[in-house]
């Protein structure tokens, strides 16, 4: 067969200029589109890399590739083998750490410890999903006489894991490592602003032995190659992680054919802080929980509930305390970095000027360093007092720097403006009071509550997902492998 002319082109341009290829059954592969996606730096907004615009047809290749691995291979392989070969990985990924934080540290703007934190998350994830393939078992059950009865976990066969920007090496972590963990082989469509490390990652499994087409990584625009995963029959299970509106079109997709569907969406997570709090304590994390990554977290402490007595002393001293935050370029290595791109930072400049016209109150920003590019995407984290409840800023997800303060007279109104949005994903509880502690933990809708603590660790091993508007399904944690399984009942008389 020939070639067509624009696949000449782009091999030529591939060995002349930088350009990332999907990976598809251990190559690297252009897509059949012809066409590039630009790579660009949050931190100058300049240019640097390009990757594969794929479509439709690109993806059915990868499909194909991870259907032939499921069926010739993968599910021949033992589990204590899988488990072997994510361990090797695990190792791999350490060895390639500093090369994967760059990779991160460049496409998504991220702080450099921020960066290697994230390279460190993902080779425990496979670290402990490698630990657990051998562990996932069945039940025997009690039934009728002459009867017996079992339950086995198999997967799906082949699942689909649609990834968002924000922590592109951890959702991997979390959701290709549980998806192959269970024994599924993966296609996955990282998101068009940050793919560099899952494409580099890939190529590292190929390199410990992982046999072609049991992880493919085929990238794009989501309305095109990640619409293309939704709708094909041959993807068994999907992944989605990203916002509640691509969440619903992906519901909606799969549900045509009846495909399951794990969702991991967005937060406006509380951070319920009573007077009786140890402040020292609690300070650094609540201010971490909403500067991480820039704010563009779905954990994010976004919202800061306060109980009325130590309202003022406690905005003065995070006032100060984001006075102190340093703005400036991932390389920098500072306290926030960029957002990922310049429609992420008009979207938080819009919730700004909102803010403004509503008359609420700044109480303190942190300071853009003059080292910083005008070409970058930076916003200093901004602390916002006496915050409606049910403006928007207090109820939609910013995705940025912001922490909007409220201040709350009693455990139960605490409680009521904890539930006072569409989302549930994470609620952090401070107080010293162990009866509170529970009482407040167990009216809290949300999927996981921290109390004096907000998520410290990483927590590979903790289900981690939400309730409401933030989703549905867990990852992370020995939970995942069974959305990562179907159960078959099979039931034999004897006799
Ligand atoms: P997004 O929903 O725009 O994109 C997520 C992924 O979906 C990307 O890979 C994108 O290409 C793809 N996509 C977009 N349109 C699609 C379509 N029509 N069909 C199929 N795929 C499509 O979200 P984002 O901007 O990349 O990420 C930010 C959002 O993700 C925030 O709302 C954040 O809270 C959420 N998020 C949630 C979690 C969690 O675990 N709950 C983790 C990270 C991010």
């Amino acid at each position: 067969m020939e070639t067509p002319p624009e696949r000449l082109f782009l091999g030529f341009w591939a060995q002349n200029m930088p350009m990332q290829l999907n990976y598809i059954a251990n190559a690297c592969v252009l897509s059949s589109s012809g066409k590039t996606i630009p790579v660009i730096d949050p931190s100058d907004g300049q240019v640097f890399d390009e990757i594969q615009r794929s479509n439709a047809a690109d993806l059915d290749t990868a499909v194909t590739a991870a259907r032939d691995c499921f069926e010739l291979v993968w599910q021949h392989i033992t589990a204590a083998e899988r488990g072997r070969l994510m361990l090797r990985l695990s190792n791999k990924i350490t060895e390639h750490a500093d090369e994967l934080a760059l990779l991160e540290q460049r496409d998504c703007g991220k702080p450099v410890k921020q960066a290697r934190a994230d390279a460190a998350a993902l080779a425990r994830y496979f670290e402990f999903y490698a630990g657990a393939c051998d562990k996932l078992h069945g039940d025997t059950l009690p039934y009728l006489n002459g009867y017996s009865v079992m339950t086995w976990r198999e997967p799906h066969g082949v699942t689909g894991h649609i990834i968002p920007w924000n922590y592109p090496m951890q959702i991997f972590g979390r959701s290709v490592g549980g998806a192959l963990a269970a024994g599924n082989v993966c296609v996955v469509k990282p998101s068009e602003d940050a793919c560099l490390s899952l494409i580099r990652v890939a190529q590292l499994a190929a390199e410990v032995g992982f046999p072609a087409g049991a992880i493919n990584v085929v990238t794009g625009y989501g309305h095109e190659v990640g619409d293309a995963l939704a709708r094909h029959a041959g993807i068994d299970h999907i992944s989605f992680t990203g916002s509640p509106s691509v969440g619903t079109l992906i519901q909606q997709v799969a549900a045509v054919r009846h495909c399951p569907v794990t969702l991991e969406l967005g937060g406006k997570s509380p951070q319920i802080v009573f007077a009786d709090a140890n402040l020292d304590e609690a300070i650094p994390t609540l201010i971490n929980a909403i500067v991480q990554n820039a704010g563009q977290t779905c954990s994010a402490g976004s919202r800061l509930l306060v109980e009325q007595s130590i309202y003022e002393p406690l905005l003065e001293r995070l006032g100060a305390a984001f006075e102190a935050l340093r703005i400036g370029p991932a390389a920098m290595d500072l306290d926030v970095g960029p957002l990922i791109r310049q429609s992420q930072q008009q979207r938080v400049w819009d919730f700004l000027s909102d803010a403004q016209v509503a008359g609420i109150a700044m109480v303190a920003q942190g300071q853009i360093v003059d080292e910083a590019p005008d070409t970058g995407f930076y916003q200093a984290p901004t602390l916002l007092r006496d915050v409606p409840v049910m403006h928007r800023l207090a109820q939609e997800e910013v995705f940025g720097p912001i922490l909007c303060a409220m201040s709350f007279k009693n455990e139960a109104h605490a409680i009521e403006l904890a539930n006072a949005t569409a989302f549930g994903l994470v609620a952090g509880v401070w107080t010293q009071d162990g009866a509170r502690q529970f009482r407040v933990a167990k009216k809290v809708r949300a999927g996981q509550v921290f109390i004096n603590n907000y998520g410290a660790g990483g927590g590979v091993e903790l289900p981690f997902g939400g309730v409401k508007s933030s989703g549905y399904g867990r990852e992370k944690g020995f939970e995942a492998l069974l959305g990562f399984t179907t159960l078959k009942t099979v039931a034999v008389k004897h006799g």
